[in-house]
């Protein structure tokens, strides 16, 4: 499967904000984009030109599809199913791709990153609805049950979860840290994402 090979960390240097791709470390003060923020590679700073409204469309899809770890192919795909939606193209783009699985459980705090998360995913250790689901890219559903499989609730991660500081999760969700589950509450919207996005700059992208 293709992956991204590119460091995380010169990703948020290129697009030039803190995507949080790297779990703890974003938070702490090794983050490299607070200790060097200019764009990765010998000219750094000088290379942060103004952009035309092409490179400032393409920018900002590149930053989110690095942010949810999705490549082009799928990321187009989702695209595709938001305009056949109801409602606002850009927010249904951003409320498919939040309603990933693997972002739900980044979302409810059971793992450190969007990366972990979807490990977490591909290895087996999530149900929903009481079934086994292990693709990253499944899309959770308002009343969906995520829980974590009753043989994995020994891993040191998810006894932290029970046990640890309790994260601050999005509205949309409901958790029970205690049971290891969180509810569906209802489809996550642009207000529930946690970085700034200008979506309509995507649409005009995919538009052309
Ligand atoms: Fe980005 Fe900082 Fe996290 Fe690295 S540590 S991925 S630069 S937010």
């Amino acid at each position: 499967m293709a992956r991204y090979t590119e460091s995380q960390c010169r990703i948020c240097r290129r697009e030039g904000q803190k995507l949080y791709l790297k779990g703890d470390r974003c938070y702490s003060k090794n983050c490299s984009f607070d200790k060097r923020p200019a764009p990765p590679g010998q000219h750094g700073k000088a290379n942060r030109r103004k952009s035309s409204n092409y490179g400032l469309q393409l920018r900002e899809k590149q930053k989110m599809r690095r942010m949810y770890g999705v490549l082009e192919g799928q990321f187009r795909k989702y695209f595709a199913m938001a305009e056949k939606m109801d409602g606002v193209v850009g927010e249904n783009f951003l409320s498919l791709l939040e309603r990933r699985l693997d972002n739900t459980v980044y979302r409810m705090g059971f793992a450190a990153s969007r990366a972990q998360a979807r490990q977490l995913v591909n290895h087996g250790h999530f149900l929903v609805n009481g079934h086994k689901v292990d693709i990253p890219s499944y899309l959770v559903s308002t009343g969906d049950v995520i829980s974590v499989k009753e043989t994995s609730n020994g891993i040191a991660l998810f006894k932290d979860v029970k046990e640890g500081v309790k994260k601050t999760v999005p509205a949309w969700l409901v958790v029970e840290n205690d049971k290891l589950t969180a509810t569906v509450k209802t489809l996550p919207c642009k207000d529930d994402i946690d970085i700034t996005i200008e979506e309509h700059l995507i649409v005009e992208w995919y538009s052309k």
